[in-house]
């Protein structure tokens, strides 16, 4: 998901609640941001979509 923290945008990962290390001003820039800092958006079944940061990517492929 996307929060505003501390009157900025940041991406916090719905696995493991971590708060992506950049800011952004403007909500679409974190949109826009997503996937070049290599988050992804993945689709579950119960939850519905959620943002997977890197590190939780990387947790799956094992
Ligand atoms: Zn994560």
């Amino acid at each position: 998901m996307i929060e505003k923290v501390d009157g900025e945008y940041r991406l916090v990962c719905d696995v493991c609640d971590e708060l992506s290390e950049d800011g952004f001003e403007e909500f679409i820039h974190a949109v826009e941001e997503k996937g070049p800092l290599g988050w992804k958006s993945i689709k579950d079944k119960a939850r519905g979509w959620m943002d997977v940061c890197p590190e939780c990517q990387k947790e799956g492929e094992r």
